[in-house]
């Protein structure tokens, strides 16, 4: 399905939010780099598809009801081998059919850990539409270490949000840490404006976390919404 495809059915599902997988589909159509996430309804499919992907797998929670998933214990990290892999559908599934009899999982590959960094889009009532861009975990939630820029953004703004973080340096590289790939992540930025324009029916995006390395990035977590 191309991404107008994947927008449609959504919509006519009457639903606005789109599951990680679909929200993946998107971003890999446009060209941002993402984990593979496939689609599990059974333990033998989870197993199934664990295999064709290459353990360590990541399982999460499906379920267009279930927007913040590891809220409800429904991320279960690194699992190594099949065994692993059916115990975490077994306590997924237990704790998702009561919010949702119709819940599935995900499964993707475990990625390397490298430094995480968020990009979103909001609807800013007085604005409009507005990119942001912040490296993860505490110095977003904590320290408010974030920067806006009015949409459409082009390549010399991707670069200013990026620089004008205060926790630039953590990026830039410091005290022997190497450089992260701040190219993938001006690429991002730049994809995640175009799509935006191209899709006005998109509201609001999440990818959350992206983790960037010395060479590449990649989106571990995508929510959107129509
Ligand atoms: P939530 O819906 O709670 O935001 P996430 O998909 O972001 O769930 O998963 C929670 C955390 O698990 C992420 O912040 C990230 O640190 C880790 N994580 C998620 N997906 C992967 C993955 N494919 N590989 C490695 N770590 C992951
Ligand atoms: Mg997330």
């Amino acid at each position: 399905m191309n991404v107008a495809e994947i927008l449609e059915l959504v919509r006519s599902a009457g639903r606005r939010y789109l599951c990680e997988d679909e929200a993946k589909e998107i971003l890999s159509r446009v060209g941002i780099p993402v984990t593979p996430c496939r689609l599990a309804r059974t333990e033998d499919e989870a197993v199934e598809r664990a295999g064709e992907l290459g353990y360590p797998v990541v399982l999460k929670v499906r379920s267009p009801l279930i927007v913040h998933k590891s809220d409800t214990g429904g991320v279960a990290l690194n699992l190594v081998d099949s065994r692993q892999v059916r115990r975490a559908y077994r306590e997924i599934m237990a704790r998702a059919v009561a919010v949702d009899p119709a819940a599935a999982v995900t499964v993707q590959p475990m990625a390397e850990s490298g430094r995480e960094v968020i990009v979103g889009v909001t609807d800013d009532r007085q604005f409009g539409a507005v990119l942001l861009f912040g490296l993860g975990g505490v110095f977003t939630e904590i320290l408010g270490d974030v920067s806006f820029r009015l949409l459409p953004v082009d390549r010399d703004a991707a670069c200013s949000m990026i620089r004008s973080l205060r926790g630039y340096r953590l990026l830039s590289g410091y005290r022997g840490a190497p450089p992260a790939d701040e190219e993938a992540l001006i690429d991002i930025l730049i994809k995640v404006s175009d799509l935006v324009a191209a899709y006005p029916q998109i509201r609001e995006m999440d990818l959350n976390p992206v983790v960037v390395y010395e060479r590449g990035a990649l989106v571990l977590d995508a929510r959107i919404f129509i």
